[in-house]
C-alpha cells in the first residue's frame, strides 16, 4: 500500500502549488505515474481522496496518466518497451538494460480557480 504515501507526498505538492498560485480551489489534479512505480489508480485515487479532505483540493478531478517503460540494452543499444514485465532484450536476449522511461512520479500540472 504504498499508494497513501505517495498521495501524501503529491497532495503537499498539489497544495503547496495552489498556494503559491493563490488558488481558491484545486478542480484538476494531473499526476503521471510511470509503470514501474506499480500504482494502483483506484487505490491511489481512494488515498489522494483522504489525504486532500477538507482542503480547497478535496473536490479536485484526478487524472492518471501511466508512462510504459522503456529500456535501452546494454549490450547491443536497441531499445524497446518493456511487457509484461520481461525485462530480456527482444534482439541479443541480455538482461543488462538501462531503464529510459517507466520510473516517473510527479504532478504533471494542476488546475483551479
Ligand atoms: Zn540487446
Amino acid at each position: 500500500m504504498h499508494e497513501i504515501r505517495i498521495a501524501e507526498d503529491l497532495s503537499a505538492i498539489v497544495l503547496e502549488t495552489a498556494r503559491r498560485e493563490n488558488l481558491s480551489k484545486v478542480t484538476k489534479v494531473n499526476i503521471c505515474f510511470g509503470q514501474m512505480i506499480q500504482i494502483v489508480p483506484d487505490v491511489f485515487e481512494f488515498a489522494f481522496r483522504e489525504t486532500v479532505r477538507n482542503s480547497i483540493a478535496e473536490n479536485a478531478e484526478l487524472d492518471i496518466e501511466i508512462v510504459p517503460v522503456k529500456v535501452k540494452c546494454i549490450n547491443c543499444g536497441n531499445d524497446f518497451m518493456v511487457e509484461e514485465n520481461l525485462f530480456v532484450c527482444n534482439k541479443c536476449n541480455s538482461t543488462d538494460l538501462g531503464i529510459i522511461q517507466g520510473k516517473e512520479l510527479f504532478v504533471k500540472s494542476i488546475e483551479g480557480e
